[in-house]
């Protein structure tokens, strides 16, 4: 695949408008804030730092409007980001040039790799089968402790990308037998032009499309997601609003508001919790969190409780203990959530698949790997129990 410096493209001012984007003149923007507190890490926008000139894989955002002055607003995300010409969002990719807001990143992922579903994680959906996985830079986040900081932190013309436009994504995931295409690793709403075009084509050659997200989205654009969406793992941080404030730079309630429309909508999906100690290590709010799974969603979404490593300005704090996790699992499926793994935990019964109502294993994991598969078609083997997912 063929590298581009985007700097270079940057200095030579390339300008070459993503036409086919309209702006989206009929969302409505009910203004307000998100809130904050005295600990609120949210990110801010970059005044002054948007590039002279757009560049080749600009595109004009949808869901903003434009206020006075030449001011945007974008309504991708909570954020809802006020941007005077020559700003730079939040999560770093979209810009007012002009009084225009614009997308930095269409067509131009910083990584692109085919991964089993496996690792999404999905354990529900099409297990075995491959994914292929397209980020760009940025986020609407800050987490403190964030995987992919490199890429998730960065501005467009920061990271090395490829030119990949949506038919090339779909053409190159038809080539390496991927199933499905997923939207991952940083934050895939905030490419989410991006994202829809890709997965519009995908879907018309059969392709599933995989949202993996912090489901920090507003409603407008997540029902016009949902269209086009097969599969998705939201990572639900936290049970706390004050930890997503401290921890991430987010609120709760909007991300409790996407599984609920993703619910309704009928889109399949898990959730990941990832136990970082002394933020969300806490079993009262393990109990919360299910029971609000329990009343809103129902018993039956997998639950993954992943596992902590030092990393990014929390590289100090020590792994999760495999104890911890285990008891989390353990706490969940008596709270009643039917299907609850361990992530980034190898060789423990908690990667596997079992029946909810006779207990047997179903799928049996090693690693991303499948070992043992009883199910047939979407039932248990044994006692013929419907396990809820996308299996084939
Ligand atoms: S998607 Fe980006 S520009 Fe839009 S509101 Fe969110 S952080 Fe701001």
């Amino acid at each position: 695949m063929k590298r581009i410096n985007r700097r270079h493209f940057l200095c030579s001012g390339a300008m070459f408008f993503c036409s086919a984007m309209p702006s989206y003149a009929s969302w409505s923007f009910n203004g307000g804030d998100a809130g904050s507190g005295p600990a609120d890490i949210r990110g801010k926008v970059f005044k002054g730092d948007a590039p002279k000139k757009i560049w080749k894989w600009s595109c004009e955002g949808r869901y903003y409007k434009r206020i006075l002055n030449d001011k945007t607003v974008c309504g991708l995300c909570p954020n809802k980001c006020v941007l005077s010409p020559g700003d730079r969002a939040v999560c770093r990719g979209r810009i007012n040039a002009g009084g225009k807001l614009y997308s930095l990143v269409y067509g131009n992922p910083c990584a692109a790799n085919v991964d089993p579903i496996e690792k999404k994680p999905l354990f529900h959906f099409k297990p075995g089968t491959s994914a292929f996985s397209i980020a760009t830079t940025g986020c609407n986040f800050r987490c403190l402790n964030c995987q992919n900081w490199e890429i998730s932190q960065a501005k467009p013309h920061e990271v090395r990308h490829t030119e990949l436009f949506p038919p090339d994504v779909v053409r190159a995931a038809v080539r390496s037998k991927s199933s499905s295409v997923a939207y991952t690793y940083s934050e895939a709403t905030v490419f989410f032009e991006y994202m829809m075009d890709t997965a519009r084509l995908a879907k018309e050659k059969g392709i599933s499309n995989l949202w993996i997200s912090n489901g920090y989205i507003n409603k407008e654009p997540l029902l016009e997601l949902c269209s086009v969406l097969d599969g998705a793992n939201v990572n639900l941080k936290s049970f706390s609003d004050d930890i997503y404030r401290k921890l991430n730079g987010g609120r709760l309630e909007p991300v409790l508001n996407t599984f609920k429309t993703l619910h309704e909508r009928n889109v399949h999906f898990e959730i990941t919790n990832l136990v970082v100690p002394g933020y969300v290590d806490d079993e009262e709010m393990v109990k919360k969190m299910c029971g609000w799974i329990l009343k809103n969603l129902g018993p039956d979404y997998p639950l993954h409780f992943s596992r902590f490593a030092p990393k990014y300005k929390l590289d100090r704090l020590p792994f999760t203990p495999v104890s911890t996790l285990t008891r989390f699992r353990k706490l969940a499926m008596k709270e009643g959530i039917h299907y609850v793994y361990l992530g980034n935990v190898s060789n423990h019964e908690g990667n596997h698949t079992y029946c909810h109502k006779c207990g047997k294993i179903l799928i049996e994991r090693k690693g991303y790997f499948i070992n043992r598969d009883n199910l047939e078609g979407d039932s248990c083997r044994f006692c013929k129990t419907v396990i809820p997912g996308v299996w084939s």
